[in-house]
């Protein structure tokens, strides 16, 4: 190990930390990433890192799958490697194939359309509106024709989705599948239901910066038995991850762990950066963004990462707890400052992964005001409303581009 190199470091981020200190600034800024992540979180990767032989039992995955689905309250879920792999699943679950369209809202992450059009599915763009940036009622209609078979919605910063049940029910009247994207939202609550039991599939993401934390991982859920036993089908053939890629999922935990959420992480961060940086996993890949699909997609959840859900899952109420309070915290802040809320409809919990507000278009260009003032990291996604940034897609998106432009999002962990 080159031990001159964490020395300098070191010596370099103390220097940091001193100069915070002596001008009164916060040591630590609140950093959207890995903030579920605690020590038993690390000691369990500890613990897997050791028990290669178990890494591909399938009766630790098993069991995260039935917790999930009781905690959910579906009647069905299965774990993959990743909320778009997940998605991946649930598309196969619902039988589209080549030539169809699918509905999907403009303001959303890459991986979203990547999933439809690795399957050669046609995916069409629906405005969002500006009070929960989902799929604005008034811009779908327009947008089925004979070809679409589904809508996808959101329910964004683990807030419900304004216009949820007219969508529900325009996709009803036109005989469409309904996927719920529940990456944001896992756990918030419509009419006394968690979401993604309203829809025909759902997914949900447990990636690290999401509402809880395998590093990279994600599940879907439905309960229909037809879907189920298509995606069951879909599971059978899935592969696992190789076991490189699980050493290396375990080791950015530990990462993760040490760099942004340790109280000791002044002194282990740049010890544990300089360990562990070269293991780390880029969550969206260059690849990914220019949507070709990645050597590894599909990949059904291996043992260990599985151990950590089952692990985050007890916890997830207690921070989505905390999160509410943290959220009422950004609700006085924006009367104070003269902000818009945004909306949460009747009878609906949200979660409130992130606090979205639209603001100046410099204060999201921008973000170190964020810094100074308020000692946080500002959220900024999205940063485009097409995907990839520089393809054209057809039609006007005005609340999409409005919110890419002026959206930020603020920390509740
Ligand atoms: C993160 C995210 C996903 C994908 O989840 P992964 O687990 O990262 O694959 C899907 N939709 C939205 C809105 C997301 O933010």
């Amino acid at each position: 190990m080159n031990y001159k190199k964490i020395v300098s470091s070191l010596v370099n981020k103390q220097k940091v930390n001193l100069k915070n200190l002596y001008s009164y600034k916060k040591l630590y800024l609140t950093h959207h990433s890995s903030r579920t992540l605690e020590r038993d979180d690390v000691a369990l990767a500890n613990k897997w890192l050791k028990k290669k032989k178990d890494w591909f039992c399938p009766d630790v995955v098993k069991d995260f799958e039935t917790r999930f689905a009781r905690w959910n309250e579906s009647n069905h879920a299965l774990a993959y490697m990743s909320g778009r792999e997940a998605l991946s699943a649930g598309i196969y679950g619902l039988d589209l194939t080549k030539g169809d369209e699918v509905i999907i809202p403009a303001y959303t992450c890459i991986v979203v359309p990547n999933a439809f059009i690795y399957k050669g599915i046609k995916v069409k763009y629906v405005d969002i509106e500006l009070e929960t940036f989902g799929i604005d009622k008034n811009s779908l209609e327009q947008k089925i024709s004979s070809k679409t078979k589904a809508i996808l919605l959101h329910h964004l910063y683990g807030n419900v989705c304004r216009d949820f049940e007219e969508i529900l029910k325009i996709a009803d009247k036109n005989d469409l599948k309904v996927i719920e994207d529940c990456a944001h939202a896992t756990g918030a609550i419509f009419k006394g239901r968690k979401v993604g039991n309203f829809g025909d599939v759902a997914f949900y993401s447990s990636e690290q910066s999401k509402v809880f934390n395998t590093v990279q991982g994600g599940m879907v859920s439905t309960n229909d038995q037809k879907i189920y036993s298509r995606l069951t089908d879909h599971y059978q053939k899935a592969n696992l991850p190789n076991q490189e890629w699980i050493k290396r999922q375990l080791l950015t935990l530990k990462l993760f762990y040490y760099r942004y959420q340790s109280p000791h992480r002044w002194l282990l961060e740049p010890i544990y950066r300089h360990r562990l940086e070269s293991y780390k996993l880029t969550s969206t890949t260059e690849e990914e963004l220019e949507q070709n699909k990645p050597l590894y997609y599909g990949r059904k959840m291996a043992a260990p990462i599985a151990a950590i859900g089952i692990n985050q899952l007890q916890k997830v109420d207690q921070f989505n707890k905390m999160r509410r309070e943290k959220a009422l915290e950004w609700n006085h802040w924006c009367c104070k400052n003269e902000y818009t809320s945004p909306t949460v409809i009747e009878e609906a919990e949200p979660v409130w992964l992130r606090y979205p507000v639209l603001m100046e278009s410099e204060k999201k260009k921008d973000s170190q005001w964020a810094k100074k003032e308020l000692g946080i990291k500002l959220g900024v996604w999205f940063k485009s409303y097409l995907h990839p940034s520089n393809v054209n897609i057809k039609g006007t998106f005005p609340n999409a581009k409005k919110a890419v432009k002026q959206c930020v999002n603020f920390p509740t962990l």
